[in-house]
């Protein structure tokens, strides 16, 4: 079965959001230096390079990551390829593109091709509130993008993230899709089971349907 690796690497100098943790792994034991074996420490933000976003991200009282069903991190997912597409994602790019009925979707935008990219970029491919309005009302229960985040940076209140959280719909960003094709697959991409996380890194692939 062909398997697509949709994850960018975790490593020291990543590309990571303002503000975040920096990723930092520490030799902790090394054969090398006379250790039974060789070991590390890790130290992170919960939301470094491809991650998922629990419901408690920005909704309190919200559904904690070791909460959500696994579920919604595996199942049947649409690529749709946005790439040559606008940078504030609307609804009508949604209605022209996403197969109804259908309760994942991934947007492969020109974010794919500077994910990995320092330094972080201020204006990217993101969705509207309109469009995630519009994911809400067809059902879909993850929605993922390749930038850092799904949300243009502003001084609104993140209506974009609240929107789908809110709503139970989990989101899915830091994706590398810049391999895939817009198309038909299957998805996985569960979390680590943090008690209480507000969302954790994950490996996303995706399978052949
Ligand atoms: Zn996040």
């Amino acid at each position: 079965m062909k398997i697509w690796d949709i994850s960018v690497t975790l490593k020291q100098d990543m590309l990571i959001f303002p503000g975040d943790k920096k990723f930092k792994r520490e030799k902790v034991a090394s054969i090398r230096e006379g250790n039974v074996c060789n070991m590390s420490k890790l130290e992170m933000g919960a939301h470094n390079g491809t991650h998922v976003d629990a419901p408690f991200h920005f909704v309190e009282g919200g559904k904690s990551i070791d909460q959500v069903p696994l579920n919604k991190f595996y199942g049947p997912v649409q690529v749709v390829d946005l790439s040559a597409g606008p940078e504030a994602i609307g609804e009508s790019d949604l209605a022209d593109h996403v197969k109804e009925g259908i309760q994942k979707v991934l947007f492969r935008t020109r974010a794919s091709d500077f994910v990995q990219k320092k330094p972080f970029r201020r204006e990217f491919p993101h969705l509207t509130k309109e469009a995630a309005d519009y994911l809400v009302e067809s059902g879909v229960d993850l929605v993922g993008i390749d930038y850092l985040t799904i949300e243009r940076l502003s001084r609104d209140n993140h209506p974009v993230h609240k929107h789908l959280l809110k709503n139970g719909v989990i989101i899915l960003e830091g994706l590398n899709l810049q391999e895939v094709e817009a198309g038909d697959y299957i998805l996985a991409c569960f979390p680590l089971k943090i008690k209480g996380g507000d969302g954790s890194p994950c490996r996303a692939v995706l399978m052949e349907p």
